[in-house]
């Protein structure tokens, strides 16, 4: 296939684009720093800063974009990046796709669980699926712009993918790259109440959800999570469990507002998401429960 990628220089996006590299298919990445796709995988990859320097045609759209949502404090102009880079830059794929002719087999593009908003209460109250309403706040806010930037992408398309994606663990990068050095020093601990739920997904089965979705007839709106969502004290417990090491340091709801303002909610609030559309086409993950996918990252951290 003919698969262009945006965020393909990204945690998720780099190991998707070296897989299907492996497989013998033509990789395009728009990127603000090419020299970074030429640096990893030599003259594979296109890398490009423009999009009007592509000529297609592609098959798969793949559409990733965007900068770390947990990154930094949402300041104004912080928020305007986290917009810019997923509506901005969707916007103008669909700009240039419709200028120049496209038409895609397949666009799958990005959006995240926030987009039913921060919820906070019992696990029933916390718990969604595909079907369920979108939430308000900045966060739900942004998914919900980030899914409407997409459609005109969709016109171009025979089929199309939402990707409501959750929190992607993996080793050295997206949040668990941030946790395990203080985790390991036994500096970790639950935050707030630890009753908000965490909806994550192993970056392997997340690469082999994508791919089987490309390759099939589905459409529509996927919860890319899996099936066993944990609240932050299990998660802290399994962790800490699994790097042999404590979890003693509790982080107060009100100094945890205090040090990130507006964006506390996303670690204080969660939510608890089903992959129901992923679980009716019977995928068959292979790291169903927390313990099993940190095991198999704290392997591959530890041999690499
Ligand atoms: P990373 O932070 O690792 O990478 C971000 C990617 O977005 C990079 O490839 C970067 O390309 C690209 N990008 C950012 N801003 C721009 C811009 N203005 N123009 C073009 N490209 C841009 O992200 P992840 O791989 O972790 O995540 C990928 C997507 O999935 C993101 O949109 C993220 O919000 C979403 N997501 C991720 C989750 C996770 O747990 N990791 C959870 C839920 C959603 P470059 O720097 O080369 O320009």
């Amino acid at each position: 296939k003919r698969i262009l990628m945006t965020g393909g220089t990204g945690f998720i996006g780099s190991r998707l684009v070296s897989g299907w590299l492996a497989e013998g298919h033509e990789v395009s990445v728009l990127t603000r720093r090419p020299q970074r796709v030429i640096e990893r995988w030599g003259g594979r990859v296109t890398g490009v800063s423009d999009l009007y320097q592509l000529t297609g045609p592609f098959d798969w759209l793949i559409n990733l974009a965007g900068e770390g949502i947990a990154d930094q404090r949402w300041t104004a102009a912080r928020k305007r990046e986290l917009r810019d880079s997923r509506i901005g830059v969707t916007g103008k794929l669909a700009e240039w796709a419709m200028h120049t002719g496209q038409r895609f087999d397949v666009v799958a593009s990005g959006s995240a669980i926030g987009v039913y908003g921060a919820l906070a209460g019992t696990a029933e109250q916390q718990t969604v699926d595909e079907a369920s309403r979108v939430g308000q706040d900045f966060a739900a806010q942004l998914c919900t712009d980030w899914e409407a930037a997409a459609q005109p992408l969709y016109g171009l398309s025979e089929r199309s993918l939402m990707l409501r994606t959750g929190v992607v663990l993996g080793e050295r990068g997206g949040m668990l790259g941030r946790l395990w050095l203080p985790f390991s020093l036994g500096l970790g601990g639950r935050i707030g109440n630890g009753e908000q739920y965490l909806s994550w997904i192993h970056i392997d089965d997340y690469i082999a959800a994508l791919n089987a979705l490309l390759v099939s007839d589905a459409v529509g709106v996927f919860n890319m999570v899996a099936p066993e969502p944990v609240t932050n004290t299990r998660f802290t417990h399994e962790l800490a469990h699994c790097l042999g090491r404590p979890a003693l340091l509790p982080m107060p709801a009100a100094v945890v507002r205090l040090l990130f303002g507006e964006m506390a909610d996303l670690l204080l609030k969660g939510q608890r998401v089903l992959p129901a559309r992923l679980l009716e086409r019977t995928f068959a993950y292979h790291y169903a429960t927390l313990p099993e996918a940190l095991e198999s990252i704290r392997q591959v951290w530890a041999s690499s």
